[in-house]
């Protein structure tokens, strides 16, 4: 399940808004340069990981070329740290 809320740099303080996590359907996938996600169709097995149904969508950025990755935490907009925490949840998907 992903939420969508508040985070907090641990670095320098600054407060943003993002989503982490992926859904039942889906796993979301983040840029290690851009921080921009993307949302990858993914197929459950039963017990099993979870597996990008066309694995080449979750390879590259479009944009900037960095890698995607979904098991990384949202970039601080600010000082682009991965030392963030959530500190609000608005909403729950999946
Ligand atoms: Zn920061
Ligand atoms: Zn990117």
């Amino acid at each position: 399940m992903g939420t969508r809320g508040k985070w907090k740099c641990l670095d320098c303080g600054h407060e943003f808004a993002a989503s982490d996590g992926g859904g039942w359907l889906f796993s979301l996938y983040r840029c290690v340069k851009c921080d921009r996600t993307k949302e990858v169709t993914t197929r459950h097995e039963v017990g099993g990981p979870l597996i990008p149904l066309n694995p080449k969508e979750t390879t590259m950025c479009k944009w900037y070329g960095g890698e995607l990755r979904d098991d990384i935490g949202p970039m601080c907009r600010k000082c682009k740290s991965r030392n963030t925490e959530q500190i609000e949840i608005d909403i729950f998907y999946d």
